[in-house]
């Protein structure tokens, strides 16, 4: 029987199993479908493996071997969506029409998957269950439902050219007065409603993803530094000699009651701009001309010499080189509101006119969508803020313009929404001019995907860093609710700013100055992507996976697999074998000694700020040897067999993305893997100057929770503070500063674990993460975390001159019993003395213990 067509919207979708019922049921034309109804009920009903979809609007056709090409690749990759390039037919000519990869930031609703694409029925199943049904309205359900499909599943972009669409059907190609309507459609009238509907989809979305951001309040310093002036307009031009004068006439004509200046940045202008230019400033001495030493600055680069220049004012407020302030009020206005809402950034309405200055629809720009409570999360739907731009001098000079000549101010503008609340101003302050060879006007199709794919990339990257920020941000939330409500008396009297900033961030290593330490890589050798851009190779198995495994067995099997297919894997796993093993008895104590040479590398590497940022990272997913798969752990981590493995089954967990080693902004995870891992494998975390050998890129390691019997025999201690839900047990008499703490509340565990950092940052007096090694693991239903407080990372003897030089570099596993001894001479040489003194070295002394749980104790 022929599968039915059904139409939701301006799409027809009917659903198929392979290429044969696809063709069969291919739709004659745009009216064959009949109603799909209610968009939740049709996409719960889809009993074949794939739904596709055609858009109405055009003549759409597609032999069966693209089909099949599609297909094949939607069932081998498992992905959510697939869509392709495809050609455009106009009478004998034939276009090619390349369409961009889907990336996280993609998530503007007019993002192009073509006039085709197939949906994968499970992926729709899965999704409408785990993140509910999509809204009733037909015209944005889709727009739901993919959004919600990319939180699982990766969405494929074929690049090839595997449909043929009729371009008498296609809506009016892009140009000119046309264009600018359809540019602007979104913030017109008639479109205010659909609007807010996409406006609601993508924020349900961005909390679902972790990337939305409360209402943001920060303001502005109000003497933040000395200006000579209050104000500069700032004007980069570039050739514009038929508008310069009008552009600095309008500038010129403000009436205010401060003293402002112009800084027109010219980028070599070659039409005679820079004459006029001459001329205006040899006659205003507050019209500074500028032209910048350097030849390769887009209107980015204009921007950063504006306002890294010595005459840049207190606020400084955008002018274009063809458009015009709307009246000698404007700069007035604008300083104002940013003045008084002490504003990082202030954005006014602008008028779209003609070269006679006429309206020209849509008329008033004005961005109402934009909300102080969820502005900064929808500017990630939407492509833009409005003009002109306003900013406070001081916080943009931190921040910069990327070197850009599209998308800067977008750039600019999710930076600052981050953080600061915005000033608006809704009536008119601006005209904007629109012809023929002005600006994005008649933009060539390769160009416009390069924009939009530009400024998805600034999405990506911008919901990444909220995604970090929300996690920071929770985790001390936890603790600060908890030392407001129970202990005011004991600590918040002490340092309030302690208590409200929290971590700064953790990684500092010696000689790495402020910037090193917040900087982004440098270079392509390191991460910053999603799970989208491994390599469907380097993925043996997701977690969670469809077949219900769990993560011990999914690591059982991966273990097995990557011995087999990675013999670099294998030789380690032989050298383990042949390790030597001795045992020592210290008292209260044991010591198992491994003589392991291959962990030379791992306790000799060096973790200086230095040496990291030359060489590749090795834990990032680009650089991983050929041969070295992973597990796609819950999309965000990849669990990796560690190459010079301490025990039998030892894995490596590693983020995705690069970033520095930071307990605080991680511990979630730490317990989720513990979970997930138990009760085969206990999780830990090496601080990032405790014996992370990595630590600048985020990751923890599974070993078989059977291997440190010193952990079990923290068991026994006896609890120092049993509390409602979190109990605690502190050792003493082991030469290291011990604390465990235990509880079936994961919350109140977490809580708990902050307060311990926090306790420690204040003892020992440092605002960076307490140098710490942590383990983590689950037994029914109780999560333990065991934190080994430090003082030190390697002894003074690891140091020393040859015959007196030691070398064991101790990290968690050391920490907890295990040493490793890469040399023979150690294995054969250690003793409990040396141990002991070792121990002792690199761990706070019993008084120190002392002062930092006593806070815990009494609170
Ligand atoms: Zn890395």
């Amino acid at each position: 029987m022929k599968p039915s067509v059904y139409k939701l919207g301006r799409f027809l979708l009917w659903s198929a199993t392979d290429e044969k019922q696809a063709a069969n049921a291919w739709p004659a034309g745009a009216d064959t479908g009949k109603s799909a109804g209610r968009p939740s009920s049709f996409f719960s009903k889809i009993s074949s493996d794939y739904l596709l979809v055609l858009d109405s609007t055009t003549d759409v056709s597609c032999d069966q071997q693209s089909l099949r090409r599609l297909l094949a690749i939607a069932r081998d990759t498992g992905a959510g969506i697939i869509y392709s390039d495809f050609l455009r037919r106009d009478g004998d000519d034939i276009s090619a029409h390349p369409l961009n990869d889907h990336q996280e930031g993609s998530i503007r609703d007019d993002f192009s998957f073509g006039y085709f694409f197939i949906i994968s029925a499970a992926a729709i199943k899965t999704v409408l269950q785990k993140y509910g049904m999509p809204p009733h309205d037909a015209s944005t359900a889709l727009y739901d439902l993919r959004l919600k499909i990319s939180i699982d599943h990766a969405l494929i972009h074929v690049p090839e050219f595997l449909y043929t669409v009729s371009a008498k059907k296609i809506k009016p190609a892009k140009s000119s007065g046309r264009q600018t309507e359809e540019q602007f459609a979104y913030v017109a009238e008639e479109n205010f409603v659909r609007q807010q509907k996409m406006e609601k989809i993508a924020t349900n979305y961005l909390k679902q993803i972790g990337a939305h951001l409360p209402a943001r309040t920060k303001r502005t310093d109000k003497e933040p530094e000395a200006f000579q002036w209050k104000a500069s307009i700032v004007i980069p031009v570039l050739n514009r000699k038929k508008t310069i004068t009008d552009a600095l006439t309008s500038a010129l004509g403000q009436q205010t009651d401060f003293p402002f200046n112009i800084l027109v940045v010219d980028n070599h202008s070659t039409d005679g701009t820079t004459n006029i230019l001459k001329r205006f400033a040899a006659k205003y001495p507050h019209i500074q001309h500028i032209i910048p030493s350097r030849h390769d600055l887009g209107i980015g680069g204009c921007w950063n010499e504006a306002i890294c220049s010595p005459h840049c004012g207190r606020y400084i407020i955008q002018l274009d080189s063809d458009d015009l302030y709307s009246s000698p009020q404007t700069l007035q206005k604008i300083v104002t509101t940013l003045r008084r809402g002490q504003y990082a950034m202030v954005v006014g309405s602008y008028t779209l006119v003609d070269e006679k200055l006429k309206s020209i629809p849509p008329g008033l720009i004005d961005h109402r969508e934009w909300t102080p409570q969820n502005g900064h999360n929808n500017l990630l739907r939407v492509n833009g803020m409005g003009a002109p731009r306003a900013f406070d001098a001081a916080v943009i000079r931190q921040i910069g313009f990327p070197n850009v000549s599209y998308g800067e101010d977008y750039a600019v503008a999710l930076r600052l929404t981050r953080e600061y609340a915005i000033g608006r101003i809704y009536e008119s302050l601006y005209l904007c001019r629109r012809w023929r060879d002005n600006t994005d006007a008649g933009l060539s199709e390769e160009k416009q995907n390069h924009n939009d794919y530009y400024k998805d990339k600034l999405r990506t990257i911008e919901i990444q860093t909220r995604q970090q920020i929300n996690e920071k941000e929770k985790s001390t939330q936890n603790i600060n609710d908890k030392n407001h409500k129970e202990c005011r008396h004991s600590r918040a009297g002490g340092n309030p700013e302690f208590l409200n900033t929290g971590f700064r961030v953790a990684l500092r290593l010696p000689g790495m100055t402020n910037e090193a330490v917040t900087a982004p890589p440098q270079t392509a050798d390191r991460q910053t992507g999603s799970s989208a851009s491994l390599a469907p190779n380097q993925i043996f198995a997701e977690f969670p996976g469809k077949d219900d495994k769990t993560l011990p067995q999914i690591c059982h099997n991966f273990f097995k697999s990557q011995k087999k297919s990675w013999p670099a894997l294998a030789s380690a796993c032989r050298d383990l074998t042949g390790t030597k093993i001795r045992k020592l008895s210290c008292g209260n104590y044991s010591i198992t000694l491994q003589y392991n040479p291959a962990r030379a590398l791992s306790s000799g590497a060096a973790v200086d700020a230095k040496s990291i940022k030359k060489r590749p990272c090795f834990l990032c997913r680009g650089n991983l040897p050929p041969g070295q798969h992973g597990i796609l752990y819950r999309n965000r981590y990849l669990i990796l067999c560690n190459p010079a493995p301490i025990f039998d089954r030892h894995f490596t967990v590693v983020t995705l993305k690069h970033q520095p080693q930071d307990i605080m902004a991680s511990l979630s995870w730490l317990l989720q893997i513990a979970k997930d891992a138990s009760p085969d494998y206990t999780v830990l975390y090496n601080g990032p100057a405790c014996g992370a050998s990595a630590p600048d890129h985020l990751h923890f390691q599974m070993i078989p929770s059977d291997t440190l019997p010193f952990l079990k025999e923290l068991n026994e201690l006896p609890p120092i503070k049993v509390g409602a839900t979190v109990q605690i047990f502190a050792g003493k008499g082991f030469d290291r500063a011990v604390v465990v703490l235990a509880s079936e509340d994961t919350e109140a565990l977490k809580e708990q674990f902050i307060h311990l950092l926090k306790s420690a940052q204040e003892v020992f007096t440092i605002n960076d993460e307490p140098p710490v090694n942590v383990f983590c693991d689950h037994d029914k239903g109780c999560l333990r975390l065991t934190v080994f407080l430090r003082r030190k990372h390697r002894p003074d003897a690891y140091y020393a001159e040859s015959e007196d030089r030691i070398f064991v570099s101790p990290g968690a596993i050391d920490i907890a019993g295990v040493i490793i001894t890469p040399l023979l001479k150690d294995f054969e040489k250690l003793n409990c003395d040396t141990m002991r003194k070792i121990y002792q070295e690199v761990s706070p002394d019993e008084e120190t213990l002392e002062k930092i749980i006593s806070s815990i104790r009494t609170c």
